[in-house]
């Protein structure tokens, strides 16, 4: 027979707030029109979230917001214009509410022999999924630290955790974001602001199909020292998002998530 006093309990837990919860919490997505930063809006919107959404194809924001519904907006922004990211947060601060968690989710892969990569290919990588992501975290971190309060996460990749061949500029601006991650949470613990990565193993999205289908060798190397011997799906990495930028995650930052079917630690 259950005790009054264990009753008591029952329903106090039951009414505690859902720490996992991100009710009231506005979060920007870049690269939300599709892959993996559709599915972290999905998810983030699943979890009570309002989000926002950026990239630079108008029909495929316009498309996701239909099936995100009336949590979503977007903004067609190119994160590559650095000079532009003021004024895209400006605009979202103004118009929509104050940004609680920023997601860098918008990146490029691009698979060459290393001594085949031209100055350009390598600027044009590292300037997509580094030099942005630390243009617009420091546009938004200013203002996170103002209200004391943020959560930053950046999409990472195994690219920086082992040499994978013919993707030299991809993996060091992965390496460089994992970097800038130590940094940044060293730097903004103070101000209540909690940077942390993600570092997605192999997902099933456009980005990977262009890098696996002509390649059956290396889909079998990936899926072949992966222990869960499948490849991950979107929401893998959406719920692993939502579970680092709400209150359940409070006392991490810093970190680097894997989410990758145990392909970091596989033989
Ligand atoms: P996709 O190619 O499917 O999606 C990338 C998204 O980024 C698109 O919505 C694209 O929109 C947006 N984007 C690209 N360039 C820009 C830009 N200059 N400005 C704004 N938006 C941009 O890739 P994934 O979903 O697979 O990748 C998402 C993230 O996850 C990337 O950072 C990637 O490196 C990382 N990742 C993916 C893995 C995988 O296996 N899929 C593994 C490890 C990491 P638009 O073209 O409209 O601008």
């Amino acid at each position: 027979m259950i005790e009054e006093e264990q009753l008591g309990n029952i329903t106090a837990v039951q009414t505690q707030k859902n720490v996992f919860s991100l009710e009231g919490k506005l979060a920007l997505i870049t690269g939300g029109g599709s892959g993996i930063g559709f599915d972290i809006a999905q998810c983030m919107i699943r979890a009570g979230a309002r989000v926002v959404i950026t990239g630079r194809r108008e029909y495929a924001l316009k498309e996701s917001i239909s099936l995100l519904g009336s949590a979503a907006q977007y903004v067609v922004n190119d994160v590559t214009e650095l000079n532009s990211l003021e004024g895209l947060v400006e605009h979202i601060e103004t118009q929509i509410g104050p940004i609680d968690i920023l997601v860098n989710n918008a990146g490029i892969n691009m698979k060459k022999p290393a001594l085949d990569v031209s100055d350009e290919d390598f600027q044009k990588i590292v300037h997509t999924n580094l030099n942005s992501v630390f243009a617009l975290t420091r546009v938004c971190a200013r203002r996170m630290i103002n209200r004391q309060s943020g959560s930053i996460l950046m999409i990472s990749s195994m690219a920086a955790y082992y040499g994978i061949d013919r993707v030299v500029a991809y993996a060091a601006s992965k390496s460089g974001v994992e970097g800038m991650v130590k940094v940044l949470a060293s730097e903004f613990s103070k101000y209540n602001v909690r940077v942390n990565a993600i570092a997605p193993g192999f997902i099933e999205t456009a980005m990977m199909r262009t890098a696996m289908n002509s390649d059956p060798d290396r889909m079998n190397k990936a899926l072949g020292r992966t222990p869960m011997a499948k490849f991950g799906k979107p929401d893998d990495i959406g719920w692993a998002a939502v579970f680092l930028a709400s209150e359940a995650a409070k006392y991490i930052t810093g970190a680097s998530l894997p989410v990758d079917g145990g392909n970091s630690i596989g033989f």
